[in-house]
């Protein structure tokens, strides 16, 4: 069983939060109109045996998005970050 560490709201169940996919994945431009860049980041994800970013929504508790790096294989957890803000950091 998963235990995440919302930087808001301490140690939860993972069955408080929903995946919410790769964050490993850059999307295109909005209003990028080629058809193999929005098919490839839509459709196409690597199936990583390790160390793998994912997004995930605190659902039931403080409803922010979560940045988790976690290892796909023995599940331990490495950091847990607000999106928004790993996001903004990142620009
Ligand atoms: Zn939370």
């Amino acid at each position: 069983m998963l235990r995440l560490k919302c930087p808001h709201c301490g140690e939860r169940d993972h069955s408080e939060f929903a995946y919410g996919g790769d964050a490993g994945v850059k999307m295109p431009a909005i209003d990028n109109e080629d058809f193999e860049a929005w098919y490839q980041a839509v459709f196409i994800r690597k199936n990583p045996r390790g160390r793998h970013l994912e997004y995930w929504h605190h659902v039931q508790g403080c409803r922010e998005w979560l940045k988790v790096e976690r290892d796909t294989m023995t599940h331990e957890i490495f950091s847990v970050a607000a999106a928004r803000e790993v996001e903004e950091g990142a620009q």
